[in-house]
């Protein structure tokens, strides 16, 4: 391998300089369901390294000292305290990334998966290495693409799909919005900038956060509109939308303010 600070230099490459430590990457293990040909850590149902219980600890320990802990793999969901890592962090207020392959959530005892990263309000980062069909499966094996959409469709059903709402409502100019920001009581979110825009803590009071931040409509999933069914919030219906990205409709509401 070639040296690359002589090359930097030679450039003017900036100073990198650390800042503040604030996220903790960790990876759990080799462990996948799949076997991808592009896999950097040749990761595989064979594999059985696993990150050791002890390791685990020193993890929870340190979690105080940073705001967001990134979970990788492998498909790091196999590992058995996976879920216990998770929900140590979510107690401590930390953000959580789970880098997901998707089709994990159709496996053998991971039928609540998505119930569990949704509940712990985890953050999913998850790719497909084409948008055909055929290139997907070559590189990650029959019938993954189908079974990625499958688990996105199931994602979507437990309320994951705000980011391209955010897309859509920021590139459509027929639907004449202008967003100002999210509404997300999980204080581990407050403040974070999704496409720019800001993630404002709900705080249960909507009403004080829409006049705070001026704004004159609220919108909600029909997710959302099911889990507020009771709590005295009136909404109107905003019409069925398509969502690059998503292949069913999307029908939205409209939060009516007293
Ligand atoms: S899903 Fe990810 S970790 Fe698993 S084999 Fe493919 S690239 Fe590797």
């Amino acid at each position: 391998m070639r040296a690359t600070l002589p090359l930097l230099r030679q450039y003017g490459f900036p100073a990198v300089r650390r800042k503040r430590l604030e996220t903790l990457q960790v990876n759990l293990g080799y462990r996948c369901n799949q076997s991808c040909v592009h896999c950097h850590v040749n990761a595989g149902p064979t594999r059985t390294e696993m990150m050791p219980d002890a390791v685990i600890e020193e993890v929870i320990r340190f979690l105080p000292q940073v705001a967001t802990l990134d979970i990788t793999g492998g498909a790091p969901e196999l590992h058995p305290r996976f879920r216990s890592l998770v929900s140590r962090a979510r107690r401590l207020g930390k953000h959580v990334i789970d880098r997901c392959n998707l089709t994990i959530l159709q496996e053998p005892g991971q039928a609540d998966l998505a119930a569990f990263l949704a509940a712990e309000r985890v953050e999913i980062i998850a790719s497909l290495p084409c948008y055909t069909p055929e290139l997907v499966d070559r590189q990650r094996g029959a019938g993954v693409y189908e079974r990625s959409i499958a688990a996105l469709r199931e994602l979507n059903r437990f309320g994951y799909g705000g980011e391209l709402l955010l897309r859509e409502l920021l590139n459509n100019r027929a639907l004449k919005y202008a967003p100002v920001g999210f509404l997300d009581d999980d204080p581990a979110k407050s403040g974070k900038l999704i496409h720019g825009l800001k993630v404002y803590a709900g705080n249960g009071d909507l009403t004080e956060v829409c006049r705070q931040h001026n704004v004159n409509e609220v919108l909600i999933s029909s997710t959302v509109k099911e889990l507020v069914v009771g709590s005295g919030i009136k909404v109107k219906d905003r019409g069925a939308h398509r969502l690059k990205g998503v292949p069913e409709e999307w029908r939205l509401y409209r939060v009516l303010q007293d």
